[in-house]
């Protein structure tokens, strides 16, 4: 089972990484956007794990969603505040009042995370953005929840990752390159492959 003490650890262990990879992501935003994505979202998870209170056992796997979701949309900024944010906080729905959540319930969560995304930014799969990897990861869980090794998810998502750099750029500021953002990772792919690699490093 997944519980709030999981999920502290998951957002502390992504922004390690987060912070450990800010120049990686930084300059991937550097050719295909503005160059800010390692900065805002460094910032943005330090925000979110000062907001968590020490005795966060008290509270249920939805609150603790929302208070990530709240600090992500406040201060990472530029789209991907509001894309992650809306990801946590469409999470935080489904998880309302619960203290522990089964794996299966996980990929439901997951999805819902997906589905945030959707609706704030009417992005679809293979739009080259951080859908591109919160998508496929739903549907993966989804189909492999009764017996998941997290070494083949991480794998999964280092493919998932990679595909990010043939495709068009249809959404963010990425698709004024048009057939010019061939070539290059997705910035928010990359940060979402990082945040769930520390999901899966934290279920292992
Ligand atoms: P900004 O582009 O405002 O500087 P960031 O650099 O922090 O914001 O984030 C850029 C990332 O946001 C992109 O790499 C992409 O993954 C994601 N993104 C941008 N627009 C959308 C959208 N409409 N739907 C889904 N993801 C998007
Ligand atoms: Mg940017
Ligand atoms: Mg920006």
């Amino acid at each position: 089972v997944i519980q709030v003490e999981h999920v502290v650890k998951w957002i502390q262990l992504t922004h390690q990484k987060i912070v450990a990879t800010k120049d990686k992501l930084t300059e991937l935003d550097q050719a295909i956007g503005d160059g800010d994505h390692g900065i805002n979202l460094a910032r943005g998870l330090d925000a979110a794990i000062q907001n968590l209170s020490p005795d966060e056992s008290k509270e249920d796997l939805g609150e603790v969603f929302q208070k990530i979701g709240m600090a992500l949309i406040a201060k990472v900024g530029g789209a991907s505040g509001a894309l992650y944010g809306s990801a946590f906080v469409h999470m935080a729905k489904v998880c309302k009042g619960k203290k522990l959540i089964s794996l299966a319930e996980l990929a439901q969560v997951i999805e819902a995370g997906a589905m945030g995304i959707k609706a704030r930014g009417r992005a679809e799969v293979g739009d080259k953005t951080m859908l591109d990897i919160w998508q496929p990861l739903a549907d993966y869980l989804n189909e492999h929840i009764e017996k998941v090794s997290w070494e083949k998810v991480q794998q999964f998502l280092f493919e998932q990752m990679e595909k990010t750099k043939e495709l068009v750029a249809k959404k963010g500021r990425a698709a004024f390159l048009e057939s010019r953002s061939i070539g290059h990772l997705d910035p928010g792919a990359v940060s979402s492959t990082y945040l769930f690699i520390a999901l899966c490093e934290t279920l292992d």
